[in-house]
């Protein structure tokens, strides 16, 4: 008789999983168990509808920027699954992709269901069963199993650890990532929809920064430069109630090259009123914000008229422009969890758990979470991936 498996999970990571376990070992019997009635919900709608399912790569020199859980584990198991296998994989499957400028990766048809197909097809191909609307919350459901794979995904609560807690693993508190910051500041919010290219922020109270483009919203601010920070203090921001100071560099500029942007404005726009004369080369619509924010009604002056004082003030809300967020946006981001089961309570090589033999996990259940542009999903494919061969080695012992 054949050997069977259990996936726990029809996402990105357990699709993956079972269809790489099958082609490893074709006599393997492989079920797919699905708590909801739909699978790969989550990739049908990633990447706003394209799914942006892996990254390059060229761009990261370090990848606890890119990861701030988990960022050791995967340096190490991309030796034996990289994003470069990731992109050939794909595209030996009957899925062609495009990277873009930014180094993301995308299927060529610029739709997610593209890879919902993909995985559809390989699954029927080779024969893994998919019981939807099947949840799992114990080990007992699964005695007739000899291995099973955990790819439940993120998960919002701890509850729906708690099966897995109460066999034995280590479980690190789950906390939302990848989210935008509510600041309730009425101008600022007039400001709806403008973007600043190269922008900074930090959480005062911790080292944590990110750079890139920032949005202005209607309830605060969002962008690639707030997602990536909500990500590096996705638990400070938890701890905090998502309410602490945030400061707001808005030009990509030193001090005091901004000093001195301005200084020279003095000189050399003298007569002309500061509120027409930006010379930083800002948006209008920011610099009116901004100038009005440092100097109130003395944003109406001469460059001429203002003094040491009123400089500084300028230069201090370009560069480190401080606001108290009240909490996290409404969700339209993207959205993946900090936390997890605890890489403590897996074989770094194997990713089988160090509590329950063969019982092994992948994808975003673990304690691993990434920051937009394909990172999440890259990690989804190579625990999976290993997890996979390890089951493959296993069966063959
Ligand atoms: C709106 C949105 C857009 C995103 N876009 C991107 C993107 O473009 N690029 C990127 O890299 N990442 C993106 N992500 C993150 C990415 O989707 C996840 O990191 C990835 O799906 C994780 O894969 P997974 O298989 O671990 O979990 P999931 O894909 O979430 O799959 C887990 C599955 O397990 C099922 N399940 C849970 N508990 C049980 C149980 N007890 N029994 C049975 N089944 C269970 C769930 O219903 C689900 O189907 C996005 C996330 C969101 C929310």
């Amino acid at each position: 008789m054949s050997l069977r498996t259990a996936v726990i999970g029809g996402g990105a990571a357990g699709f993956f999983l079972a269809v790489n376990l099958k082609e490893m070992m074709p006599t393997m019997d492989v079920t797919i168990l699905e708590r909801s009635p739909r699978v790969l919900a989550k990739v049908a709608m990633s990447g706003g509808g394209r799914c942006n399912c892996t990254n390059t790569f060229r761009q990261v020199s370090d990848l606890s920027a890119v990861y701030p859980r988990g960022h050791r584990l995967l340096k190490r198991l991309f030796k034996v699954f990289s994003p470069t296998d990731a992109y050939a994989w794909f595209e030996r499957h009957g899925l062609p992709l495009t990277i873009q400028d930014d180094e993301c990766v995308f299927p060529q048809a610029q739709d997610a269901q593209a890879v919902v197909g993909c995985f559809r097809t390989l699954a029927r191909r080779y024969d893994v069963h998919v019981l939807t609307s099947h949840k799992v919350d114990s080990l007992r459901q699964l005695a007739d199993y000899d291995f099973v794979a955990v790819t439940t995904g993120g998960s919002p609560t701890g509850q729906r650890l708690r099966w897995l807690a109460d066999c034995g693993h280590e479980v690190e508190p789950p906390v939302p990532s990848l989210f935008s910051l509510t600041v309730g500041d009425e101008a600022l919010h007039q400001l709806m929809g403008l973007v600043v290219a190269d922008a900074s922020v930090r959480l005062p109270a911790t080292k944590l920064r990110a750079d890139g483009p920032l949005l202005i919203t209607h309830w605060g601010l969002s962008g690639p430069a707030i997602l990536r920070l909500s990500s590096y203090g996705a638990r400070q921001l938890a701890d905090h109630d998502y309410r602490m100071p945030l400061s707001v560099g808005w030009v990509a500029l030193s001090e005091t090259d901004v000093h001195d942007a301005l200084q020279m404005a003095v000189v050399r726009d003298a007569q002309r009123q500061l509120s027409t004369c930006n010379p930083l080369g800002l948006q209008q619509r920011l610099w009116n914000y901004l100038a009005d924010r440092a100097l109130g009604e003395r944003s109406h002056l001469r460059w001429s008229e203002l003094g040491k004082k009123d400089l500084n003030r300028l230069t201090n809300i370009l560069t480190n422009d401080t606001y108290q967020t009240h909490g996290r946006a409404p969700f339209k981001d993207e959205f993946v969890t900090c936390g997890g089961v605890s890489l403590r309570a897996v074989s770094a090589t194997t990713l089988e758990s160090r509590h329950v033999p063969r019982l092994y996990f992948a994808g975003e259940v673990l304690d691993i979470d990434g920051i937009t542009g394909g990172f999440n999903f890259q990690a989804a494919w190579t625990t999976a991936y290993v997890a996979a061969s390890s089951i493959a080695e296993a069966a063959k012992r």
